[in-house]
């Protein structure tokens, strides 16, 4: 695997949740490459094993598990069967998390006459839409931070990464509760890092800027491939003028897990967004 620079984590447990989804089996690939045992997390257990098995055939450490980010319980199982296959957690990084439609409001705007019309606005959004998106994204970083960090306490070394999102600086329109969730995580990665200082863990988060994963193509592309006027609007935003490509954001992902890199940064969120959280639109 092609890596912008080489850490060595050969003698770490890495913990990856989401790791069936796009953006965090590149994460789970790259700290396998840096000689990680890497156990991949999802709900979606199918999905995570082809990506363990990807990982193993190309030589890694990794192993497939079947959790809910939002059920304590099996968080717990988890950890128990991953303490038992590779020992304790080193490193966690909490990537479970996206939007949903029930909490999507169908215009950016609301216009007089919207609530005649057959569509999602803001004032019929389901109150249990939202609380999915807020779960999923705060809860299912809380819960796993509560189960994992408990093999870090007393230990060196030992560090938790997040995701955030462009949403957590300024929240883009339609989707209010995967906005305020992200917001949630920038501002727990500060409080979790505080919260650890005196322990010798490091919480820190990535906020990514665009990239076509599965919970976002079908807010960026029609059934027939081509692009929203969402998809144009975000491009126009973007600096760099493209969407990003998974494997950019492992710059920023060694960077923070090093020891050597960033021993004395904690509470930090890095953007890797082409420039989008830096354009003004003018
Ligand atoms: P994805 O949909 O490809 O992956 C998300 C994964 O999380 C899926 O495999 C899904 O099965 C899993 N998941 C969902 N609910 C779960 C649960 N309860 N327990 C365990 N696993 C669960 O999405 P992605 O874009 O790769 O998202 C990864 C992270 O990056 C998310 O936190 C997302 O919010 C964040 N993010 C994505 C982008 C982007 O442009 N794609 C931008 C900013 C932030």
């Amino acid at each position: 695997m092609n890596l912008p620079f080489q850490i060595d984590l050969s003698r770490k447990t890495a913990v990856v949740t989401g790791a069936g989804g796009v953006l965090c089996s590149g994460f789970s690939k790259a700290l396998a490459a840096c000689g990680a045992r890497v156990a991949l997390l999802d709900i979606n257990q199918a999905a995570a094993q082809k990506y363990a098995d990807e990982i193993t055939a190309a030589g890694g450490t990794a192993k497939a598990y079947e959790c809910d980010v939002l059920n304590r319980a099996s968080v717990e199982a988890a950890h128990a069967q991953i303490a038992a296959d590779f020992g304790p957690c080193d490193i966690l990084l909490n990537g479970a998390g996206g939007n949903n439609p029930r909490a999507t409001t169908t215009n950016e705007y609301y216009f007089e006459g919207d609530l005649d019309k057959d569509i999602a606005t803001f004032f019929n959004l389901d109150p249990k839409g939202v609380e999915f998106v807020f779960n999923l994204n705060f809860l299912g970083t809380l819960i796993p931070t509560q189960v994992f960090t408990q093999d870090m306490l007393g230990r060196e070394s030992c560090c938790i990464v997040n995701i955030s999102s462009m949403n957590a600086y300024t929240p883009l329109t339609k989707i209010p509760a995967y906005s305020g969730a992200k917001a949630a995580i920038s501002n727990f990665t500060q409080w979790l890092a505080v919260h650890f200082s005196k322990a010798g863990i490091r919480v820190n988060a990535i906020a990514p800027g665009f990239f076509v994963t599965i919970q976002n193509e079908k807010l960026l592309f029609n059934d027939d491939g081509t692009p929203t006027p969402r998809t144009d609007k975000i491009l126009a935003g973007t600096p760099m003028e493209r969407f990003g490509k998974p494997e950019e954001l492992n710059g920023a992902l060694l960077y923070l897990i090093s020891e050597e890199a960033a021993s004395f940064v904690t509470g930090i969120v890095i953007p890797v967004d082409g420039g989008f959280s830096a354009y003004s639109g003018v």
